[in-house]
Parts: C-alpha cells; sequence; structure tokens
C-alpha cells in the first residue's frame, strides 16, 4: 500500500485530554507513535467539560442531528490539534452529555445514562465521517464506550462506505457497558441484533459484546492477557465469544511514552537521574519522605503505589499485609481515588501509621510522577491487569515491580530467581497466587534484596534498560490494520 494508512481512533480517553486510567496514556501513546510512523491518523473524543478546546485550536465545524432510538439530538462538531502536534482532533459535543464533572460518573457511581451519553458520541462520529472529505480505511475502537461504531458499521449500510473496517481494542474486558433491555431503542440497533448471537446477554444490552463480535479484527493490550480472558476465570462471561474469534484476536503489549515518563527529562519529579546516576533519585526519595510527613531515611526501603481504587488492583492484599510490611521497617506513600472502601482502608492506615504510611486521595498527575520516581519499589498486586502501565513506568524510574504474575505484569516483569539475578535479566519480584501470603512473601524478598546496595542497582538499572517504547508496538498495530482492511476487502 503506498498511500499513508488513514486511521480514526475513536476512544472515550486520551492523554493529556481526558483520562482516569491507563487507557488515556495508551491512546494517546498510540496516536503519536502512528502519526510518527507515518500513518494518517486522527482521533475522536467527546467534548467533556475538561477539555480545553482553545488548548486545541478547536473550532466548529457544524452541527449534525443524530438518532437515538425515537429522538433526534443535535451535537456540535468541533476540529482542533492535539497540543504540541499537527493530529487531527475531533470533538463531539453535547453539552446535556458531556458537560459534566466527570467522564464516566461522579463519586465512584457511574451516570445512569452512559448508554445514552455514548450513543450520542458514536453516532456523532459516525455523522463527522460521514461529513468530511477525509475517509479512513479503519475506525480503530477502544473499550466498551466506542464498541457499537463496529456494529453500527456492518448492519447500517448508511453508515460509512462498506471497505471501512474496524478494529476493536480491549483495554478492560470487565467493563461491558451493561444496560436494560428496555434501552435498546437508544442504540438504533433492532432485535434481530439483540440475541445470544448479538449483543443480547442475560436479558440485558452487552455493549461490549457487540464490539468483540462485529469488528473485523480485535487486539488487546498484552499476550498473556489475551490468553487469559478465553478462560471462565478472567473471561467476565464473554470468554466463549472470545474463544470463537480467537485466530482474530492479537496481542500487542502496550507502550509506554518516554517523551512524558523519563527521569533523564521528567520535568515534574524534584531531580532529574539516569541508570548511569541515579544520585537524583536518591533526591527523589529524600523530597518524597519530606514532603510528605514521613521519616527521612534513605536506608527505609519505601513501597509506592499509585491506582484507580477498585478491586482490580489487589488493594485488600495491602490492607491484609500492611501491618507486616511495616513490620519490616518500611514505609509506603499511596495514591488512589475510587471505592471508597480503599479510601477508607488507606485513611485507617496513615492513622495507624502516621510517620510510616502516607496517604494522598484523589487524581494528581505530579504526584504520581514523584512517587514512581521516589520510591524504592512498587506495589502491583493486581488480581488481573491487562496491560499496566505502572509497573512499565516503575522499570523505567529504577523503582523496583513487586507484582502479581497476571496480565500484561506477567509479560513485562523478569522476577529475581537466581538464575535471572545471575544473568543480569532479573528486574522484579514476582508472586503467583493472590493470597496475603504470597504478597507478603515478594515483599519480604524485595526488602531483602534491597539490604544489599550493589545488588539492588543492578535490578534497578536491568529495569531501567528494558525498553517498552511505542515505536515497537506501533508496527504492530499497523499490521494489524492491514490485516482487518483485508479481511474488509474479503468479506464484501
Ligand atoms: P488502569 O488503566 O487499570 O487504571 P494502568 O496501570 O494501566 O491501570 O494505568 C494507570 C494510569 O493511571 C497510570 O498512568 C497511573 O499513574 C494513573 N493513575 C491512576 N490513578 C491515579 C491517581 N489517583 N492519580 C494520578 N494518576 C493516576
Amino acid at each position: 500500500m503506498n498511500q499513508p494508512l488513514r486511521v480514526c481512533i475513536c476512544t472515550p480517553e486520551l492523554a493529556p485530554l481526558a483520562k482516569t486510567g491507563g487507557l488515556a496514556d495508551a491512546a494517546g501513546g498510540l496516536t503519536r507513535a502512528l502519526a510518527a510512523a507515518g500513518c494518517d491518523v486522527r482521533v475522536a473524543l467527546p467534548a467533556y467539560r475538561s477539555i480545553d478546546r482553545d488548548a486545541l485550536h478547536a473550532v466548529s465545524i457544524g452541527s449534525a442531528g443524530v438518532r437515538l432510538g425515537p429522538s433526534w439530538v443535535e451535537v456540535e462538531l468541533y476540529e482542533g490539534r492535539l497540543p504540541g502536534t499537527s493530529i487531527p482532533v475531533y470533538l463531539v459535543s453535547h453539552e446535556p452529555s458531556f458537560n459534566r464533572p466527570g467522564l464516566y460518573g461522579e463519586h465512584g457511581a457511574d451516570y445512569p445514562d452512559n448508554l445514552r451519553r455514548f450513543s450520542v458520541y458514536g453516532r456523532g462520529v459516525l455523522a463527522l465521517l460521514r461529513r468530511t472529505a477525509w475517509h479512513p480505511d479503519v475506525v480503530h475502537c477502544h473499550d466498551w464506550q466506542t464498541a457499537l461504531l463496529p456494529v453500527w458499521l456492518r448492519v447500517e449500510p448508511a453508515a460509512l462506505p462498506s471497505e471501512t473496517a474496524t478494529v476493536f481494542t480491549i483495554h478492560n474486558l470487565a467493563y461491558q457497558g451493561v444496560f436494560d433491555a428496555d434501552d435498546l431503542p437508544l442504540t438504533g440497533l433492532g432485535r434481530d441484533v439483540f440475541t445470544p448471537r448479538g449483543i443480547e446477554f442475560w436479558g440485558r444490552v452487552n455493549v461490549l459484546k457487540g464490539g468483540l463480535l462485529f469488528a473485523d479484527l480485535l487486539t488487546t493490550v498484552s499476550r498473556q492477557y489475551a490468553a487469559e480472558i478465553q478462560t471462565p476465570e478472567f473471561g467476565c462471561g464473554l470468554d466463549g465469544v472470545l474463544r470463537d474469534r480467537r485466530d482474530d484476536l492479537v496481542a500487542i503489549q502496550n507502550g509506554v511514552d518516554y517523551t512524558v515518563w523519563d527521569p533523564a527529562s521528567d520535568a515534574l519529579i524534584p531531580a532529574r537521574f539516569t541508570p548511569g546516576d541515579l544520585s537524583g533519585k536518591a533526591a527523589c526519595k529524600r523530597h518524597l519522605q519530606e514532603t510528605h510527613g514521613i521519616a527521612i531515611d534513605p536506608a527505609v526501603p519505601l513501597f509506592g503505589l499509585v491506582a484507580r481504587l477498585a478491586e482490580q488492583k489487589g488493594v485488600d492484599l495491602l490492607g491484609a499485609t500492611a501491618d507486616a510490611i511495616i513490620g519490616l521497617d518500611a514505609q509506603l506513600v499511596l495514591l488512589g481515588s475510587g471505592d471508597p472502601r480503599y479510601e477508607t482502608l488507606f485513611r485507617t492506615l496513615h492513622a495507624r501509621y502516621p510517620a510510616r504510611v502516607a496517604v494522598a486521595l484523589g487524581f494528581d498527575e505530579a504526584l504520581a510522577h514523584r512517587i514512581v520516581a521516589g520510591a524504592d519499589a512498587y506495589l502491583m498486586p493486581s488480581r488481573y491487569e491487562p496491560s499496566g502501565l505502572n509497573q512499565l513506568y516503575s522499570l523505567r524510574y529504577g523503582t523496583v515491580p513487586v507484582a502479581r504474575r497476571t496480565g500484561g505484569l506477567a509479560d513485562s516483569i523478569v522476577d529475581a530467581t537466581p538464575d535471572a539475578l545471575a544473568r543480569d535479566a532479573a528486574t522484579g519480584f514476582v508472586f503467583d497466587a493472590y493470597t496475603p501470603d504470597a504478597f507478603l512473601g515478594a515483599v519480604k524478598r524485595a526488602v531483602f534484596a534491597f539490604l544489599d546496595a550493589a545488588a539492588w542497582r543492578r535490578l534497578q538499572q536491568a529495569g531501567m534498560r528494558a525498553d517498552f517504547s511505542w515505536s515497537t508496538a506501533a508496527p504492530h498495530y499497523l499490521d494489524a490494520y492491514r490485516r482487518a482492511v483485508a479481511r474488509r476487502a474479503a468479506a464484501r
């Protein structure tokens, strides 16, 4: 193919414009890497309140009426540029849907009208792509909020030209967008699609399932997760659908945007450092201890954790072992927001050990960087982890991950076995069983290793040398796009 592939990225999050978690970083990193690889890539997002249209130089390109079941709503369409790039960004604006404080909800509860909101967005994207002179070869959708697009493109002949291929990426199978059957008309889809072989799921509408069934090609964000989601244990009820499509499911490990996450250039941390000179890391640790009111001591192992506080992240394992971890003469710096249960747990730990456990509740990008830079080790005891980005960031910052062997964690961390240590290949401490004992065992191995400064430095340096650039991942996406285009052509 001589002319560049034209790809429209449809995503509910994109860093730095709209972020609740790793999807934003992944979508942002992928978009920039595709542009750098010569792809004609554009992005379409909902016009959330948090997006500063002036910073994008966004201008209106008109309005469109979109059908939502029996009613029509009017959306305003905008075009701008991703800050610092020439990548076009489209925004679908609908004030009642997107001029709200949250992306998906507030105070830990989803907005009840999310099906309507993301149907408005998806229909708006189609209206926009019908209007522009630019016609994508591939519409690349991310997570359930965009999963109706592949369905509409296949069952509604007028949606877009029939040669338009679709790729759907699963960033987290647990979030499926499940709604009452009564809401089906909002999707504009008929009863013929509301079957067990369609978007019906135990009598309800499952939006994600539509993406999984109708996209030309599926991808997910690590090899291990691609295998896990085909099993009942990790398949969240959709493992059968995924097994049926296993030949169309491609695993591509998420990359890291090293222009944002690199200790040699990170402006958000108090001192910069490199594998060859870690003195700046010591300064970052000291700064973290100082600013969070915990004992300033370079010899104490400091564990960091930054997470959406959801069951997935294994925070209950931390709760069950925190006393024992503190008993190892360690410190904890914890940042997160989400489930009130875990926020209470964090507060309780801080109240119990004010000089040893520092806690920040909320979403704080700069503090996330300072924790990743200043901690000695990073805790990721996740129940499951599709890709995980924090362990990749930690590796780059010489912050040794302690993680469960699941999903992308299993693929990206080399456990410190005697053999791996002897080869200088070890980068972290990995445990298997989802139990407090197994987790505590890995933490103890880390604390023990930390006592040998030279060996610890070798672990840090091996992690810092590991390369998870998007420039490695982007060609795999380009291959997937070409496959999807070929498949579409064959299907017509
Ligand atoms: P997930 O996508 O499941 O949330 P990842 O590890 O893939 O998990 O990505 C998490 C991303 O979100 C990282 O960039 C992390 O730093 C960021 N993050 C999560 N919670 C917070 C928070 N409370 N404050 C700042 N950043 C956060």
